[in-house]
């Protein structure tokens, strides 16, 4: 009998492999493929050291592999378990610590429930200045919500900032990125009017809502949604895989339901992405500015992730980029990469449908900065650096986009 769904990874191990060329790399991509419990992070396309989590199951195959290829590797942790149980008992033991209706979004990482139920109190204290709104449900009937957010000054149809966040369950920094954007724009709005001044802000702090419950409550690294697939085995699809442009087309998604980067049956057969999608077409005319909030990499991402081709406006789009990686720069030192997906990283398809289909002026990826042992898990420690960073960043790139494009 399971008492307990939490998964607790006893003896899984955390590895750092070093490559050499282009065909070791090309060595990783097929034994990912072929062993979906193999979970790879490769922080860039061209990068030549990667992690790599082993289930113990796993784990003398995945060594005597390595053996046969004579490649380089070390163990980085022997066994994963004490350090997600620590990560897990801090976050639950901070979170009592402060008071509902209050929350702390730099010492907390909060629930998708919990975040909605934050969504839901922000029209009392902000009554003239925000909107929650229900685009749709997840597979598991969790309400999908939005938050609109304005200078109150009730002029109509001003152009917007679209912001998503937590498309991948176990980034949690993303969700985190959103509720600190959100303060910003609300508690410390003298700080921030000029950017609400003639542009609205539309921020979905969670899409894979399923996803990310779940990896509070079962697997702490979880990425795809909880929906079945035609096999038994294996649950879950990537959002990020599963947008309907271009859809298939690309070399970075997977049409086997074990893999991570499994793309769906079909474009857009997860109830999750019709959602993100219906929000970017509800302001399409108005969407200046997409922004999709993943981790980890620091990276701007710029369409097109499923072409080496680049598009028309890729230039522009670079100019409010670098805006970005110089505020950073200068004020952390931090520094970000940036220029076409395709290139840089791996396929992003929602960025690539807001800007092939819904037209958005600029659309962008953020993978915010790694943390923790595996990049995905920041302590809670962490948070305030990573997302004041960050905000450094969106900040100036949300300026830059004004300025260009002036409603
Ligand atoms: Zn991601």
């Amino acid at each position: 009998m399971v008492l307990f769904a939490w998964q607790d990874y006893k003896d899984y191990k955390l590895y750092e492999l070093k490559l050499e060329g282009a065909e070791e790399q090309n060595l990783v991509r097929k034994w990912s493929t072929e062993n979906p419990l193999w979970d790879f992070h490769k922080p860039s396309r061209n990068e030549s050291v990667l992690k790599v989590m082993i289930p113990p199951e796993e784990a003398s195959g995945f060594i005597e592999t390595l053996r046969n290829y004579h490649l380089e590797y070390k163990v980085l942790i022997e066994d994963l378990a004490p350090l997600v149980q620590a990560q897990r008992a801090e976050n639950l033991e901070k979170k009592l610590l402060i008071q509902w209706p209050h929350i702390d979004v730099l010492s907390v990482f909060y629930t998708h429930s919990e975040i909605n139920d934050y969504l839901d109190s922000l029209p009392e204290r902000y009554p003239k200045r925000v909107q929650v709104k229900q685009f749709g449900w997840s597979y598991e009937r969790r309400a999908l919500k939005v938050l609109t957010i304005t200078n109150g000054d009730g002029r109509r149809n001003k152009p917007v900032i679209l912001i998503d966040g937590t498309v991948h369950a176990r980034e949690w920094i993303s969700p985190s990125m959103a509720l600190y954007i959100i303060q910003q724009l609300l508690d410390h709005y003298v700080d921030n009017q000029e950017l609400l001044q003639d542009y609205d802000w539309v921020i979905m702090p969670v899409v894979n809502a399923d996803g990310y419950e779940y990896t509070h409550t079962d697997s702490r690294y979880w990425r795809k949604t909880r929906r079945p697939t035609s096999n038994p085995d294996c649950i879950g699809t990537d959002i990020n895989r599963n947008f309907g442009y271009e859809w298939g087309h690309d070399e970075g998604s997977s049409s086997d339901p074990c893999e991570d980067i499994y793309r769906g049956e079909r474009a857009f057969d997860q109830p999750e992405s019709q959602v993100l999608r219906d929000v970017m077409l509800h302001y399409r005319g108005r969407l200046n500015f997409y922004l999709s909030l993943h981790s980890y990499g620091n990276y701007f991402l710029l369409p097109w992730g499923y072409t080496s081709d680049f598009p028309d406006t890729y230039q522009d789009m670079m100019s409010v980029a670098d805006a970005g990686a110089k505020a950073i720069i200068y004020s952390t030192n931090g520094i970000y990469s940036y220029g076409s997906t395709y290139y840089v990283l791996y396929p992003t398809h929602t960025a690539d449908f807001a800007l092939g289909v819904v037209n958005a002026t600029v659309s962008m990826t953020m993978e915010l900065p790694a943390a923790g042992f595996q990049g995905f898990d920041p302590w809670v420690s962490h948070i305030e650096r990573l997302v004041t960073e960050s905000w450094v960043g969106v900040r100036a790139m949300a300026a830059e986009v004004i300025r260009r494009y002036p409603a």
